[in-house]
């Protein structure tokens, strides 16, 4: 007959030994800021608390801008925003303008000018609105008329009637980002681990406990910047958000003659379009899907052929391009279409910056600096009212 195994309670408790409590010190990594997620936001933020001598240490599931970050069409444009987006995104244009400086790299960012196109007169309308809204920011964007938008771009169809050009707006490539700003984040003293996926987290009152790849972390800052799988994080500190995952469609084209300065988006935003210098033209439009757990994304033909249809309507030079790839990536999108940055409303020490919306690469490096500056100063110049995680109510997260 089996006998019972005695309670665990019973057993005596034996004295720790001294290498015993030694090597749990050794198991558990102490620092001052924990950050989940390497995207554009966390290796931003881990650059900007490492310049200030913030002991940082930031956990990446996979490789940095392997997710949002590093997949997708490029857009550094502040035009369109809404206005409680603008300071955030005035702030991140001065630091692309310091990615040398900071970075010795300026993940070929190009402020070659981003033209919003209207294809009817209410598009224009809109147009015209957002400038006015613009203008009241210190933005300078510039109305093109029907005349002109035609001698400056001959190539586009008559079904363009007018544009908006916001010159400093441009364009860099994704997949240089957050790596950029990585190995700076590491030359001024971060750690960057990659391979790194967070299993589990708790707030013990005081201190956070992650553990990652089996070895455990403490911090008395958490800094929520896991992008889409963000929600995830809110969630397990009892703020589930009704977070959905968004997966633009993108397409490339075989290298065509260079004709294409700007970068191009319509009003509406279906269809977003630019040619590298190489010749590819790079354009989005529509969504595909992806399976958020398994990590995998794919586009869709039906949203493919809907871009491409939409890509000739404007520029019919473009009908016998060849496609020569397609893709999409998986960020994190809101109800309200407004990021979720700022304090935790449970957990003291939790900030969150996830949930970017589509808009994120450019915002990325200005986030990543509005979170270190919560930090250590515990205030930012940039208002963060409309993307306070308290917006959402428990049914909103439910529902
Ligand atoms: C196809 C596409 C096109 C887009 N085009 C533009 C554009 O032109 N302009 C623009 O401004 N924005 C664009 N966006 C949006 C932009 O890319 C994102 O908003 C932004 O990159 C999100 O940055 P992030 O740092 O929040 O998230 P991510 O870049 O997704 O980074 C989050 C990181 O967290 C890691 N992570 C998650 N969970 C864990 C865990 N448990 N443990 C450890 N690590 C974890 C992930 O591996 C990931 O690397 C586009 C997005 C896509 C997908």
């Amino acid at each position: 007959m089996q006998q019972d195994a005695p309670s665990v309670s019973a057993w005596p408790k034996a004295p720790r030994s001294a290498a015993a409590v030694e090597a749990d010190r050794i198991r558990c990594v102490e620092t001052e800021v924990i950050i989940i997620g390497g995207g554009g936001a966390g290796t931003s933020a881990a650059l900007h608390l490492a310049l200030r001598g913030v002991s940082v240490i930031l956990l990446e599931r996979g490789l940095v801008g392997s997710q949002a970050t590093g997949s997708n069409y490029g857009g550094v444009r502040q035009q369109g925003r809404h206005p409680a987006g603008i300071p955030l995104a005035i702030k991140s244009r001065a630091i692309w303008a310091r990615l040398p400086e900071l970075t010795d790299t300026d993940a070929e960012f190009d402020p070659c000018g981003h033209l919003k196109l209207a294809r009817t007169e209410a598009e224009e309308q809109s147009l015209l609105d957002w400038n006015a809204t613009a203008a009241e920011y210190g933005l300078r964007p510039r109305m093109i008329g029907r005349n002109a938008i035609r001698d400056l771009h001959p190539y586009f169809s008559d079904t363009v009637i007018a544009g908006s050009l916001m010159e400093e707006d441009g364009t860099a490539n994704p997949r240089l980002l957050a790596p950029a700003l990585a190995r700076a984040a590491k030359a001024a003293g971060a750690s960057i681990r990659e391979h790194h996926a967070v299993t589990a987290m708790a707030h013990d009152g005081a201190l956070f406990h992650v553990t990652a790849n089996g070895q455990d972390f403490r911090a008395p800052w958490l800094l929520n910047c896991a992008g889409f799988w963000g929600g995830q994080v809110a969630a397990s500190f009892g703020e589930a958000v009704p977070i959905a995952a968004l997966h633009p469609n993108m397409l490339v084209t075989e290298p065509l003659p260079y004709f294409l300065r700007n970068s191009l988006g319509v009003v509406g935003g279906d269809l977003y379009l630019r040619q590298i210098p190489r010749g590819n033209v790079i354009f989005g439009g529509g969504h595909g899907e992806g399976d958020e757990d398994a990590l995998s994304t794919r586009p869709t033909p039906q949203a493919s052929f809907g871009a491409m249809q939409r890509a000739i309507a404007v520029l019919p030079g473009l009908r016998d391009a060849m496609i020569i790839r397609s893709w999409t990536g998986t960020d994190g999108q809101m109800p309200d279409k407004f990021p979720v940055i700022g304090a935790s409303h449970t957990t003291p020490g939790l900030l969150h910056a996830f949930g970017l919306c589509g808009e994120g690469f450019q915002t990325g490096p200005g986030i990543g600096a509005v979170l270190s500056e919560l930090v250590m100063d515990g205030r930012t110049d940039v208002p963060l009212d409309a993307f306070d995680i308290g917006r959402f109510r428990v049914q909103d997260a439910a529902a």
